[in-house]
Formats: C-alpha cells, structure tokens, sequence
C-alpha cells in the first residue's frame, strides 16, 4: 500500500505536498478549497505549477481530492442536487488541472426517499457528472459509509447496484474507509472474515475497483453504524486488520490515506504503526 494521510491546504494547495513530506507520507489526499461551503475559488496557473513543481520535488504520489461535505447526489431537494454534481464536475476538472487521478465523495442520503430512488438518483448524477466534466483522466471514487442515518454505501450490493446501472465503470471506482465498513458491520477482526469481506468485493464489483483506502480505526464497536474515527491500533478494529491491509498483495499500488488526527506528528506516529505492520519476509 501507499501510506499517507489527509494533509492540510493552508496557504495554498500547493503546500499540500510539503506537509505531506514533513509528516512522512508517500501519498496525500487534500480539499482543493473550503469543504464546509460550496464557494470555489479558482485555481490560479501559478498555484497549479507550484503544486506540480512541489509533488515533483517530494516524489510523493498524488493520490485524492476529498469533495466537499456538502456534496449529497442523493438528494431529493432539486438544489441540492444540481449544486452536487456541478460540485463534482468541477472537482474532477480541478484535480485533472493538478494531476490528482482521483476525486473521493460519498454517494449521498435519500433524507426518506428510500434507498432505491437514492440508488437510481446517484447513478443518474455521475452520468450528469460525466457528461459536463471536460476532465478525461481523473477518476470518481465513492467512499463507503457507515451507515448513519439515511446515507448510501454501507453495503458492497449499493455499489453493485450503481455500476450495474451505469454500465460503463472505466472512470469509477469505490474508496473502502476501513472504519465505515466495520461500523457497517464488516468484521475485519481475524483473516478468515477478512478474506470473506474481499471474496464479496471481488464476487460484486470486483477488486479492481477498489482504487483506495482511508485508514481509520474505529472508536464504535462493529455494525453500530456511527462514523466516529480512532487512531491506528487504538480503536475498536485493531492492528490485527491494519496488518492484513498492508500485506496484501492485490493492494500493493493503491493508496491508503489516513484521515486522523491530522497533525504532523500524529500523522508521523500512526505512519509508523502502519509500517511497522509491513512483513519483510518474501513469501507473501
Ligand atoms: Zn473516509
Ligand atoms: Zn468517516
């Protein structure tokens, strides 16, 4: 896995890759502005060169764009929705413009609408999404949720569903939050549910559209559906699932993004955890 975590964009997105340095990432994921508001400054040419020019000196992996929070392409209410996927367009083309080969959202809440109109309306949104988004390369990524309230994404079967809607997945991919699928109810705990969790993956959607990862531990126990982050090892998931995430071959190249606690030296020490995970024998 490539090990990184959310850095800051403060004074400018492209400082991102020098956070990400000083706190020991080989991969970052950012905001490219504000995610509580939907206001998007543009992006100048000058702060798109930086940003490349500082990628390129610190050999770190672009990896994510996380869109605003604000984002919900399930929505029943018509502005919202419309102002959702414009969002999203123009966060792929933001990303394109900084070479980022990822945008991460979650696919929504259907606010009592029920999770078929959700389903048929988030697969309804990235065509919409496609179809004005002048971007070619980067790719959009839906998280998987835990579940709270009314949000979609906390069983593989919703994005089963979405692909198989939309046909066409070239341009998509999904985002497994280790803590949202345990609080979901994935038990990552021991090898056997691990492998069972990933035959599922591979039997619905295949692992190939597994394109990255947030690293969280879990402050809530299995299946309570709450979203409430832990650092690595301190949580209710444990190092045990960490250490089958690292070692796993098939997830060699892909991101894994830690999300807390968003500091430096946090960020440093449940880096190190992480690696310190990583098996050196050669026969695995
Ligand atoms: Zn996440
Ligand atoms: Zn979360």
């Amino acid at each position: 896995m490539i090990l990184g975590a959310h850095v800051s964009i403060a004074g400018g997105v492209s400082n991102a890759p020098l956070y990400g340095k000083e706190a020991g990432c080989d991969s970052i994921q950012i905001f490219t502005k504000n995610q509580m508001q939907w206001k998007t400054p543009p992006l100048t040419d000058d702060e798109v060169l930086r940003f490349r020019e500082n990628i390129r000196l610190t050999n770190i992996v672009p990896a994510v764009v996380h869109s605003s929070y604000l984002v919900n392409a399930a929505s029943p209410d018509k502005g919202i929705y419309e102002r959702s996927i414009t969002a999203l367009a123009v966060e792929l083309e933001r990303a394109e413009k900084l070479c980022i080969p990822m945008v991460v959202f979650h696919p929504g809440a259907h606010k009592g609408n029920g999770e078929g109109y959700a389903l048929k309306r988030i697969a309804e949104g990235i065509k919409k999404i496609f179809k004005i988004s002048k971007s070619e390369n980067t790719k959009l990524i839906l998280e998987t949720t835990a579940g709270e309230g009314t949000t979609m994404g906390y069983t593989f079967e919703h994005f089963a569903r979405i692909f198989d809607t939309l046909g066409e997945t070239k341009r998509l991919g999904i985002c497994i939050d280790t803590c949202h699928i345990f609080a979901a109810g994935y038990d990552l705990r021991g090898e056997d549910s691990y492998k069972k969790i990933f035959d599922e993956v591979e039997y619905l959607i295949g692992i190939d559209s597994v394109k990255l990862f947030h690293l969280n531990d879990s402050k809530c126990e299995m299946g309570s559906r709450m979203d409430r982050h832990a650092e690595i090892g301190s949580g209710k998931i444990g190092l045990k699932a960490f250490s089958l995430f690292v070692n796993d071959e098939r997830f060699r190249n892909i991101p894994g993004i830690l999300e807390i606690p968003g500091d430096i030296t946090g960020y440093r020490r449940n880096l190190n955890i992480l690696r310190s995970l990583i098996n050196s024998g050669t026969d695995k």
